[in-house]
Formats: C-alpha cells, sequence, structure tokens
C-alpha cells in the first residue's frame, strides 16, 4: 500500500472496472454532481462479464413490475430472501437490497440510456414463502449499437452461446421461445434472421449483430449513458494498488500507456473489478476442489486484483469458498466453456457420476446444480467430470450447450473439435464403455428415468416438481416437462463440470458498499462492490439476475453516499483534516 506522495491526476471519483455495477456507480456519481469521474478497465474492451451476460437483474417490486399491474411487495421480497439465504447475510443489508434496488432502477430510468422491462422468469425457489414465479428478474430493452458510434467495437463481444446459430442475438424471453419451441419460435426466429441481413450498414461493416440484447444491451446503454455525461474511459489500465493515508482511501495507482498513474480520488475509489474466478492460485486457496478457471464461463481479467488491493489496506472478506456454480462443457481449443443454464431441464437427459449414477436433480437452479458435483463428490463416485447423457431423440430435437439440434444439424456436420468430447454409440453398455463409467449401473440408471418418464415423478431426485424446473422444460413433453425417455439409438454422452459465472467471495461491504475491517469498522474512501464484495446473496441464488442486480445497485448507492453529506461528514472531513500534506498536480 502506497502512502503521502504526488498525484500525477486528480479526480473527483475513480472507479476500477467497467462492469454493470461499476458503469452505474459512474453514472450516479456524475449525476449526483461529481465534478470528474474517471472509470480504468484493465482490458481493452469494456464491459467485463456482465457484457457477456443475459443482463438479467433480479429485483423485486420495481416500477416496471408495477406498471404491468404485478403483485409484489417489499415485505414478500424480504420474506423471500430470508426464506432462501437465512443468516448468512444480516437482515440489514438484505433489507437495503430489497428497498434500493427497485429504487435504483427507476433512477436510473429517469436519469440515464438504461431501461428494462420485466421477464416471467420464476424466482428459483419459487414454492419458498415470498417466492413469485415471474417478473423479478427484469432483462434489458435491446439498444441499436449505432447510438454508441466507434465505442461499438470496444463493447465486449457476447459469447455465442446467448446468441442464435452463434450470430442473431437475442434476448431472455426469445430465448426461452427457441430453446423450449414455444409456440410463434419459428416465426420469431424467422423476424430474427430478417431484421439481421435487413440491417445492409451493418452487413456491410461485418458479421457482428447491431442490435445489442441481453447483457451487450445493457452495458451499451451504460457506455452511452458515460457518453453523454462526459465521464472518461481509460481502457488497457489495470489498477494495480490503493493508496491510503492514514486509514482512508485517498486514490489509487494505474498503469496506463505503459506507466503508473498515481491518481488521487478526491470522493473515493469503487472498485467493481469482478471475483477471482480467473486466478488459479486463489481458486486452489479458497474454492473446493478440483478446480480450474478453465470451466469459468467469466471473461479471463478476473483475478481478484481489487480483493488483493483492499485486503492490503485492511479490508475483511467473506464467502470465499463460494462461486456462482453452473455446470459447463469445455470443448477443447474452444476460448471458453459454454455454461448450462437451462439445458438441464429439457427432457431425455440424465447426468451420471463415474459409477454411472444420478446425483442429483439434472432441472436445479445452476447454482444448486454445480454445487451438487461437489457435495456428491466421493472417492468411490467422483463427479468431476460428470457426464450428461442423451438418446437420438434428443439430440434430434433440442440444442444442448455447443451442439445445435440434429434437426438443422446433423452429426456430420458437428465441429471435429466437438467430436473429441462427444461420445456415441449404439447401445448404452458401449457407450459406458467409452465414457468408462459402469454399464449396469448406467443401463439401470436409464432405465429408472424411463419407469420415471411414464409417471412422471422422479422419486429420487424430485426433478421436474418445482415450477422452476419447468420453466425451461418442454412443456409438450407429458406427464412431466423434464423427464423423457431415453431410448432410441444412437445415445451420446459429453462430459460436464462444476463451472462457475465468476466467484462470490470477496470484500465484506456495509449498506452503502463501503469497505470494511475486521471489527465492522468502515475504510473510508474504499467503495467496492458486484462480485470484488462478499454477496447479499450469501452462498445462495435466489433468481436470474442475483449477481447484477446487486452490483448496480450498490454501485448506485456507494455513488450516492461518496457524493452525500454523509461522505463529507464521515469520510472527507477525516480524510481531510488528515491529508494536508499531499500534493496534488493535474496531469
Ligand atoms: P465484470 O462484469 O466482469 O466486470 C469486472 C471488470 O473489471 C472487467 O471488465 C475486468 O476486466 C475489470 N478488471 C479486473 N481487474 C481490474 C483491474 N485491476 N483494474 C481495472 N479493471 C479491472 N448474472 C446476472 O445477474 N444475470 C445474468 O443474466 C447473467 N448471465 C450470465 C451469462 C453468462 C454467459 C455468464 C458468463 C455470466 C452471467 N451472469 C449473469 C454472471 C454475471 O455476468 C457476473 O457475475 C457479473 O457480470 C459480474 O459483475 P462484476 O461487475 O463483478 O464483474
Amino acid at each position: 500500500m502506497q502512502s503521502t506522495a504526488k498525484f500525477d491526476q486528480e479526480v473527483d471519483v475513480l472507479v476500477v472496472g467497467s462492469g454493470a455495477g461499476a458503469m452505474t456507480a459512474a453514472v450516479a456519481a456524475k449525476a449526483e454532481g461529481a465534478a470528474n469521474v474517471l472509470v480504468v478497465e484493465k482490458s481493452d474492451v469494456y464491459g467485463g462479464t456482465s457484457a457477456m451476460s443475459g443482463g438479467g437483474i433480479w429485483i423485486p417490486n420495481s416500477h416496471y413490475a408495477r406498471a404491468e399491474g404485478v403483485n409484489d411487495s417489499a415485505e414478500e421480497a424480504l420474506t423471500y430472501l430470508k426464506a432462501v439465504i437465512g443468516d448468512e447475510v444480516s437482515e440489514e443489508r438484505l433489507k437495503a437490497y430489497v428497498d434500493k434496488a427497485p429504487e435504483m432502477l427507476e433512477y436510473m430510468a429517469n436519469n440515464s440510456k438504461v431501461k428494462f422491462e420485466t421477464v416471467p422468469y420464476s424466482d428459483y425457489y419459487p414454492e419458498k414463502p415470498g417466492g413469485k414465479e415471474g417478473h423479478r428478474t427484469h432483462q434489458p430493452a435491446p439498444m441499436n449499437a449505432g447510438k454508441l458510434g466507434k465505442e461499438f467495437d470496444l463493447l465486449r463481444e457476447q459469447p455465442s452461446q446467448v446468441k442464435v446459430m452463434g450470430k442473431f442475438t437475442m434476448t431472455m424471453k426469445e430465448g426461452r421461445a427457441f430453446l423450449t419451441q414455444a409456440k410463434g419460435w419459428m416465426f420469431t426466429l424467422f423476424l430474427m434472421v430478417l431484421r439481421y441481413y435487413a440491417d445492409i450498414p451493418g452487413r456491410l461493416k461485418g458479421s457482428r449483430s447491431r442490435r445489442l440484447t441481453m447483457g451487450n444491451a445493457l452495458s451499451g446503454q451504460l457506455r452511452w449513458s458515460m457518453l453523454e455525461r462526459n465521464i472518461d474511459l481509460w481502457l488497457k489500465s489495470p489498477m494495480t494498488e490503493l493508496i491510503e493515508e492514514n486509514g482512508v482511501v485517498v486514490g489509487a495507482i494505474v498503469d496506463h500507456d505503459g506507466s503508473p498513474v498515481r491518481i488521487k480520488a478526491k470522493r473515493g475509489v469503487i472498485i467493481g473489478a469482478g471475483g477471482f474466478e480467473h486466478n488459479q492460485v486463489m481458486r486452489e486457496q479458497y474454492l473446493p476442489q478440483p478446480t480450474s478457471s478453465e470451466w469459468s464461463g467469466s471473461q479471463e481479467n478476473n483475478t481478484g486484483d481489487g480483493i488483493l488491493a483492499s485486503e492490503k489496506v485492511g479490508a475483511d472478506k467473506a464467502l470465499m469458498e463460494h462461486a456462482w456454480w453452473a455446470p459447463s462443457v469445455r470443448i477443447p481449443g474452444w476460448e471458453r466453456p459454454f455454461i448450462i443454464f437451462a439445458e438441464r431441464s429439457l427432457p431425455g437427459l440424465v447426468i451420471v457420476n463415474k459409477a454411472g449414477k444420478r446425483f442429483a436433480n439434472e432441472a436445479a437452479p445452476y447454482l444448486e446444480s454445480g454445487l451438487a458435483f461437489y457435495t456428491a463428490n466421493t472417492p468411490e463416485a467422483p463427479t468431476v467430470p460428470s457426464h450428461v447423457v442423451f438418446d437420438a431423440t434428443f439430440r434430434h430435437k433440442f440444442p444442448f450447450g455447443p451442439i445445435v439440434p440434429g434437426y438443422t444439424m446433423p452429426d456430420g456436420r458437428l465441429s471435429k473439435r466437438i467430436w473429441k468430447v462427444l461420445k456415441k454409440a449404439d447401445t448404452i453398455e458401449e457407450l459406458a464403455g467409452l465414457i468408462d463409467v459402469d454399464a449396469s449401473a448406467l443401463a439401470e440408471t436409464v432405465s429408472k428415468n424411463n419407469d420415471y418418464a411414464k409417471t412422471g415423478v422422479d422419486l429420487d431426485f424430485h426433478r421436474g416438481e418445482s415450477y422452476y424446473d419447468r420453466y425451461y422444460g418442454d412443456a409438450n413433453n407429458t406427464p412431466n416437462p423434464c423427464i423423457a425417455p431415453i431410448a432410441k439409438p444412437p445415445f451420446y454422452a459429453i462430459p460436464i463440470h462444476p463451472g462457475d459465472i465468476g466467484t462470490k467471495g470477496g470484500v465484506c461491504t456495509d449498506v452503502n458498499g463501503s469497505a470494511l475491517r475486521e471489527d465492522g469498522s468502515v475504510i473510508s474512501g474504499l467503495y467496492v462492490i458486484g462480485n470484488t464484495a462478499a454477496s447479499v446473496m450469501g452462498s445462495k441464488y435466489p433468481g436470474a439476475g442475483s449477481t447484477i442486480g446487486p452490483a448496480m445497485t450498490f454501485g448506485y448507492l456507494a455513488a450516492k453516499h461518496m457524493t452525500s453529506g454523509d461522505r463529507v461528514s464521515d469520510g472527507l472531513k477525516q480524510a481531510a483534516s488528515k491529508q494536508s500534506s499531499s500534493t496534488v498536480e493535474p496531469a
């Protein structure tokens, strides 16, 4: 940690990282009167994993939901969070989220280009007290990339898994219709393709769709808001260290244009630099084993920098053993794995361990499903990796991760790389041999699945019982939309790992996003948000958008706090009295 010395640059607010939480904080700080706000980003593109994501945010009782006549309340939302998260997180923080998240959403709707709409996506535990079967998750309204001008080229691209055929951008609602082949999906697809090719200027420029959706729409809208408010963004500029004086964070050192720049931040520093999912050393130190950053769907810059820098100035950490787990399928030679968010709910597959047995409800919410790989892992029946087993009917009809449905891409046209991990056989016993699992156990597992497909009741793991399980099931498959026979040869198997979409553990913070020491005192001048902070959701995942919703909310609250009288009375005055010796030389 650095102390008193001259600064090269001075800003009001320094924001580290350009994920959705960080850009929300920057826009809100400027809107609240900060004279100048600087965002520094390690990568050569902006948006972070937020830009690659579905862009969904879980915000109960929003003004959007109220306008649609949705019946929800802060009390019900708090009841639900307490039922799911228990006492892992203080009621004060849960209440802050429930009360302030809708306020943030309305604030952004009124003060920025950020626009959302609700989605009928179920809470992940709708049967728990206060749970709802939809309209707490919101998706960003699609955006025309033309609004970003040249900045469009610097917006981090979405992975192909959140595009149709790796090319056509889609909203969350459209994605569900395609996956489950809901009524009218072909017409929606036709319009999507038509719109893509009708964008002649866009096609002349390249193949990237200018209809921004999901995380690209959110990051695009945030960047557009920054441009409108003249907020500077430095790319290729990692923050390397915080500058502390007498217990107050007064700035940071940022590598910029090949040199370290000492930046004074008069009102404070907000760190939204993601988690540590791409720091293999930290993964091995904190997460359950075995673990690999290769199974993470997040982008490679999230290496725990913000957590490590905060720790050096005395910040306490929590939840370091937890991640936003999500099973993933890795194809050798492909940049990142496919996160299997929804396909596990489709009927006609099982996930089996090395002993050839199921170990969890395949259709469970992805955090629970990913975590099960660790809780069920034993030396006798290892689960890492496990295998997804399906038959010709499933293969023909549905996508699974990198494998598009057979009716659009028959086996012969699948990439050779996929065939390095995808196995195919005429019998279940032969398939078991190819993936080295116990043949009779696998045959028994498949036979049980086929019995459950008839009765609709999964006696072992209750697949399809929850409304959530069925959300991505096939409504035309009866009696259980999540279970169908695995009976028609050839049979297929592909390895699956306990992947993640980011880590959950990080710096302890209060209701304003201020970093805390072990004794609970505030580190004045330092705010930590997104996956750099220990999650307000504890180790759980209450609903789609539980990572970006809090990142944006605590980004907004941090910006409000640092630009308000509260911060002036507690932090800045303290800093001002202790900082009189530092010199400032604007660059
Ligand atoms: P990021 O968005 O990753 O931003 C961190 C930024 O900080 C990065 O740009 C990084 O380059 C930068 N950075 C790192 N170190 C430094 C440094 N030293 N100096 C400067 N900059 C630095 N979550 C949801 O809530 N809803 C969804 O719909 C959803 N869908 C997803 C879909 C996919 C395919 C994936 C992979 C994830 C999804 N997630 C979703 C998870 C979500 O994207 C992440 O949890 C979230 O974006 C993390 O936000 P963040 O701000 O902490 O990090």
